[in-house]
């Protein structure tokens, strides 16, 4: 996925005046197959949008996503369809993206009859179902629940069997632990970690849960107001964050970062995209802002087998 600089994802248009707002500005991502790529930063940082141009849910202003080697951008119609159903997207609160009146099964039924070429490459609908269920380890009984029925674990892993009805290779999970509590949390986790092995997916992990992303991910974006700051291997950047918002993002975190001090708060918010600070983006916010700061962005540069994007390592 690339956006290129200044003319990455037009998020909005404000009223009536047609302002644009960058939510994402030159970011670029690279999710070799069969890894997890963990997408961390606050919120309104441009994660979701990411997430959702992936999926074509809003159009790109210019860049290319590249989908085994077919850009999905200029791909026709018939082709870009083909692509969009190889990714699926898994989001939070799922009772509220399940129809009410379709039971957990009629629910599953739905995509094989939207799509008439996945219900041919099936022998038998009925034991494609219980597959699915059986894949996310859902009971018989929960098959004639209807959504407001479900316990918010079930319902999480209809959401994912639901995705995985379409066969997909890439799945763009969307704070998919979100609201959870802790033992349903880890039993999720550990069910997309297995169903990643058994079905080679790719997974775009996007969380503000820096626990469950250090868990998962190979790979570790860390964005902030659209751009992205640190990005490399996730077991180098949880091990020594460089960038100080990195830093102060996991120092925010508890027990993330090794040599934190107790309570810390990452002071202040993150400012409007509609009129970003000029130089890093970061800078009033950062304890080691200097005069270079305020008037020039830094560009990403390779540190210890990382990228960041700050003025310290220039
Ligand atoms: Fe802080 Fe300057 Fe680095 Fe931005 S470029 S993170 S303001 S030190
Ligand atoms: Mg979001």
């Amino acid at each position: 996925v690339h956006f290129t600089k200044e003319a990455g994802v037009l998020d909005r248009i404000l009223g009536k005046s047609s302002q644009k707002i960058y939510a994402v500005d030159g970011v670029t991502l690279k999710i070799p197959a069969k890894t997890t790529f963990g997408l961390v930063g606050e919120s309104g940082c441009g994660k979701s949008t990411v997430a959702n141009s992936l999926l074509q849910l809003v159009d790109p202003e210019a860049g290319e996503i590249i989908f085994e080697g077919e850009n999905i951008i200029e791909a026709d119609r018939q082709k870009t369809k083909q692509l969009r159903r190889r990714m699926q997207l898994i989001f939070q609160d799922p009772i509220s993206s399940l129809n009410p009146r379709k039971t957990a099964e009629e629910i599953l039924e739905a995509p094989f009859r939207i799509h008439p070429d996945l219900k041919k490459s099936v022998e038998s609908l009925d034991e494609e179902i219980d597959r699915l269920f059986e894949m996310v380890d859902l009971s018989r009984q929960a098959r004639h629940k209807f959504p407001h029925e479900f316990s918010t674990g079930q319902a999480r892993r209809i959401g994912i069997a639901r995705a995985l009805s379409l066969r997909p290779d890439l799945l763009v999970c969307d704070e998919p632990t979100a609201g959870l509590d802790v033992s349903i949390k880890a039993a999720v986790i550990n069910l997309m970690i297995r169903l990643q092995e058994e079905l080679d997916l790719t997974y775009l992990w996007i969380s503000h849960d820096l626990h469950v992303v250090k868990h998962i991910s190979d790979r570790l974006g860390v964005m902030y107001l659209g751009k992205m700051m640190e990005k490399g291997d996730s077991d180098v950047i949880f091990r020594e964050p460089l960038h100080p918002y990195t830093s102060a993002l996991f120092r925010s975190s508890p027990g993330v970062e090794s040599d934190e001090k107790e309570n810390f708060v990452l002071e202040g918010e993150v400012p409007s995209p509609i009129n970003p600070p000029p130089g890093c983006s970061f800078h009033p916010r950062c304890q080691h802002a200097m005069d270079v700061c305020r008037q020039q962005e830094p560009d990403l540069q390779k540190i210890d087998e990382r990228l960041v994007a700050c003025h310290l390592y220039d």
